[in-house]
Order: structure tokens, then C-alpha cells, then sequence
């Protein structure tokens, strides 16, 4: 099984209708390996715009609630994000997690809210600091995918992203073989927990740190399916980090 290497830009709470029109403007004069693929997730107001412009890619939200509509200032929908020509959106992200108090439980009731609506989810889980030194890694990232496996049958619209807290936005980038060791774990849980079919066809990508100069060798490991990147997706550096396996 051939499974299609897929690089996200994760933007984040970053930039301003300008910025927002240089980036789609550089991706879409870039030359890109055509056999990525590749998503951006804009900040919210600015999905629109980015779903109009963008030649070379699809875009996803950052977020969603778990509810169509309703009395939830503040919010937005999987359907608005529908609506607005978004096919993807970012659930489980740390920032989510550790800045915003959201729970596993909670994430996953926003998973299958989305793949109800029809959106794709980058499905991001990953331990901190002192739950690696305490050996806790695989348990905690365990939990966080059967949270997801709890309330959905079909995996085929989950993209994994194993992004270490440690690694999100420090420069301290995993090793190759420490995020090998992990994906293969996510691997054998899928395939122990969901199926064998799943655990084949199911992308895990890498994210913490990720740049034009570490991506190549992370980008070997066998079961390491693309990259989600946030700080470099805003530099020209993304267009190197999409052309990894070139
Ligand atoms: C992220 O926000 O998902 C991320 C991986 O950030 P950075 O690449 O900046 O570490």
C-alpha cells in the first residue's frame, strides 16, 4: 500500500491579509513535488480567502465545536467550514490541549462531528516532556487515539499528526528514530485496536520543529506519512519542506 505523503501548514494565529496572500501567492508559484499533498489552515477569518486563491492545495480550519450552530459565541462550525470550501480541519492540536484545557473526550466528540459533516481531520496527539522522561509516551498517545476509536468505526478520512509537546514550536526537533519508534507504535495500536487495513492505510505525519534541514532525514522513516508544520509554514522554507522526498 502506497500512502501519499501529505505536508500541512499549520498558520496558526498568525498574519494579516497581506501576509495571508504572499504565502498563497509564493505556494502557488512554486515548483512542488506533485505527489504531495499539501494543506494550509489559516486562521479562521482568513479561510475564504486562502479556499479563493490557493491553486496547489486544500485548506483546513484550525478548530471546530462539536455542534452544527447554536448559542456558542465564539465558535465555528464543521459546516461553516463546509461552507466556505475548507475540506480539512486541525483537531487535538497541544495549543488546544494545554492552552485551551480541551480533553481527549471532548476532541473526539469534535472528530466525529466533523467526519459526519464530510470534513477530513488532521488528528493531532503527542506526549510532553515529563510524560516522555517518565516512559509514558505510548500510554499517553494511546489514550488519546482510543478517545477517537471510542466514537468512530472508519479511519479512512483521519490523517494521525504525532507532534511531541516538547517539540511544538522549541527548535528541539525529535530524532529520526524517535519519531519512527513512535509511529510505528501508532501503527501496531491501529492495527491491534482498529484493523489491519486501517493501520496500512492510515497516514501518520511528524510535527515539532520541523524545517527545511531536518525534514529530509525524518522523512525516510518507514512509517513517517508527511509533516505538519507551523513555524516554518510561514517562511519560504515550507516550499523546501513539501519537496522533502525530491
Ligand atoms: C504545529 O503547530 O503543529 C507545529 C508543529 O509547530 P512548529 O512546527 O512550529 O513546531
Amino acid at each position: 500500500m502506497v500512502r501519499q505523503f501529505i505536508v500541512g501548514g499549520n498558520w496558526k494565529m498568525n498574519g494579516s491579509r497581506g501576509t495571508v496572500s504572499t504565502l498563497v501567492k509564493g505556494l502557488n508559484e512554486a515548483s512542488l513535488d506533485k505527489n504531495v499533498e499539501v494543506v494550509v489552515a489559516p486562521p479562521a477569518l482568513y479561510i475564504n480567502s486562502v479556499v479563493e486563491t490557493l491553486k496547489v492545495g486544500q485548506v483546513a480550519g484550525q478548530n471546530i465545536y462539536s455542534e452544527s450552530k447554536g448559542a456558542f459565541t465564539g465558535e465555528i462550525s464543521a459546516e461553516m467550514l463546509k461552507d466556505v470550501g475548507a475540506q480539512w480541519v486541525l483537531l487535538g492540536h497541544s495549543e488546544r490541549r494545554h492552552v485551551f484545557g480541551e480533553d481527549s473526550k471532548s476532541i473526539a466528540k469534535k472528530v466525529k462531528h466533523a467526519l459526519n459533516t464530510g470534513l477530513k481531520v488532521m488528528y493531532c496527539v503527542g506526549e510532553t516532556l515529563d510524560e516522555r522522561e517518565a516512559n509514558q509516551t505510548t500510554a499517553v498517545v494511546f489514550e488519546q487515539l482510543q478517545a477517537v476509536a471510542d466514537v468512530i468505526q472508519d479511519w479512512s478520512q483521519v490523517v494521525i499528526a504525532y507532534e511531541p509537546v516538547w517539540a511544538i514550536g522549541t527548535g528541539k526537533v525529535a530524532t529520526p528514530e524517535q519519531a519512527q519508534e513512535v509511529h510505528h507504535a501508532i501503527r501496531q495500536w491501529l492495527a491491534d485496536k482498529v484493523n489491519a487495513q486501517t493501520a496500512e492505510a492510515t497516514r501518520i505525519m511528524y510535527g515539532g520543529s520541523v524545517n527545511a534541514g531536518n525534514c529530509k532525514e525524518i522523512g525516510k522513516k518507514a512509517d513517517v506519512d508527511g509533516f505538519l508544520v507551523g513555524g516554518a509554514s510561514l517562511k519560504p522554507e515550507f516550499i523546501d519542506i513539501i519537496n522533502a522526498q525530491l
